[in-house]
């Protein structure tokens, strides 16, 4: 995601980085890029002008520090207005009442409400252990209330039965009641959607949320929609107490203009992104991280900080120095893995390295997620120390022992030769590069 408006950033600051000293010309010059690339990010004019000018009047002036370069220190600045427009901190879901904690999904139809709203049950009653009820009081559209019903069965979360005839607020107020009588924790209630924000979806579901009284009232919007996402939030607002939004498709958004935007017009934070049509496609969303990858710089101060706690420094350069001459044999594999959890997973690591996006097909290709990691582990740990130092001692015999050893099958253990060989050549490659991104991780 992200990836257009990170492309045009991170070309202008390649520019910078380059030039001696930090003219007034060269924030200039610099932010009528980023204004640029904002509007074509479908960033609102007004935001931009505002964010434009913000930047400047904090740049110009600034002293560069001796250590940095001038481009680094206007990047810094751009990054930190950008996290300030994000709204700094990373907002999530709150549940702090008397349960059944209500929480009212709202948003137009097609915005993902009904996906969301099941994304939201299976990570409260997952990751937080919550018992939670949802119900659907799209009484337009039985299919609606099928498919959050479906979806509930499909995650084993109870859904409200439904019954004909009943108005939304009938709905609603029985939802509440069954919460109550069933020990719930949280109740979702997903709203009907209309096509367009008109008057009478948005006094139904102002009544709804004087019944229902939500904790809660989460904006689902699409941000693909771009402008007119911001512009649904501003109506959705206006009318009522909302009080996060969930952005959805982020997936699928290149530009990141309605992220940005977002805070800015609504002043509501950003709660949740979805990234994917499956259930499981739902993430917090970090300021941070997302300002590190519009800028397309990666979060390297905190990927630099977490280093600092994690690694064993000296190991850490040795094996660059080792992959940069192409020696990157399985005992290394196992210990990237190894220093990959302990920052964050790849997940963590993937929006905080300049570059990596670049190498995601790559990865994904490789199949490695966190949980393959933990197994690709076990694997190594099967293998003899020879083993590990020369891979290309391992034929069928002694690939069943170590399938066996690790509790997986010989394909497995092919995928993970495979995967390493690849990632062997890609680090050559990448060694060959002076400075590249591998410099940049290991400090090589
Ligand atoms: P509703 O009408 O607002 O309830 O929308 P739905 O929940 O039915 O979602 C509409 C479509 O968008 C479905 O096909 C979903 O699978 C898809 N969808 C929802 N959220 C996301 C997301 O974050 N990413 C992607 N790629 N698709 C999504």
């Amino acid at each position: 995601m992200f990836d257009t408006l990170s492309d045009r950033l991170s070309g202008i600051f390649d520019g910078l980085t380059k030039r001696g000293a930090l003219s007034e010309k060269d924030v200039n010059e610099a932010l009528r890029e980023v204004r640029r690339a904002l509007l074509e990010a479908d960033v609102a004019l007004e935001v931009v002008r505002a964010f434009v000018e913000q930047v400047r009047a904090r740049a110009v002036g600034v002293e560069v520090l001796k250590s940095v370069s001038p481009g680094q220190q206007v990047i810094k600045i751009v990054h930190d207005e950008l996290v300030a427009v994000l709204g700094s901190d990373a907002q999530t879901i709150d549940l702090a009442s008397v349960p059944p904690v209500p929480i009212l999904m709202v948003g137009l139809q097609g915005s993902g409400k009904t996906t969301t709203t099941a994304k939201i049950a299976k990570r409260l009653t997952e990751r937080e252990k919550k018992k939670v009820l949802m119900a659907s009081l799209d009484t337009r559209r039985p299919a609606a209330m099928e498919q959050l019903r479906v979806l509930g069965e499909q995650l084993e979360v109870p859904t409200l039965p439904i019954v004909e005839g009943q108005s939304a607020v009938q709905i609603a107020r029985r939802a509440m009641d069954a919460a109550r009588l069933g020990g719930h924790d949280v109740v979702l209630l997903d709203t009907a959607g209309r096509t367009t924000v008109d008057e009478a979806l948005m006094s139904e579901t102002a009544e709804i949320e004087a019944v229902a009284k939500p904790h809660e009232v989460l904006l689902v919007v699409d941000a693909l929609t771009g402008q007119d996402a911001v512009n649904t939030a501003r109506a959705f607002d206006e009318r009522l107490d909302v009080t996060g939004i969930v952005l959805t498709r982020v997936d699928g958004d290149g530009r990141g203009g309605a992220a940005l935007a977002m805070r800015a017009v609504t002043g509501k934070p950003i709660k949740l992104i979805g990234t994917g049509e499956k259930t499981d496609a739902l993430e917090e969303f970090h300021p941070q991280r997302i300002a590190g990858r519009i800028l397309g710089q990666g979060d390297i101060v905190s990927l630099v900080e977490k280093a600092a706690q994690d690694i064993d420094q000296e190991k850490a350069a040795k094996m660059a120095k080792r992959m940069q001459k192409g020696a990157f044999d399985l005992n290394d594999l196992k210990e990237q893995m190894q220093q990959m959890q302990k920052l964050g997973g790849m997940g963590g690591l993937m929006g905080m390295m300049p570059g990596i996006g670049k190498m995601k097909k790559q990865i994904d290709q490789a199949g490695i997620d966190d949980k393959a990691i933990t197994r690709q582990i076990a694997i190594i740990q099967s293998m003899t120390p020879k083993e590990r130092a020369k891979p290309d001692l391992l034929k069928a015999s002694r690939k069943k022992r170590i399938a066996a050893g690790s509790g997986m099958q010989v394909a497995d253990v092919n995928k993970l030769l495979k995967m390493h060989r690849q990632m062997a050549d890609m680090m050559k490659a990448m060694g060959k590069k002076k400075g590249g991104m591998l410099g940049n991780l290991f400090g090589g």
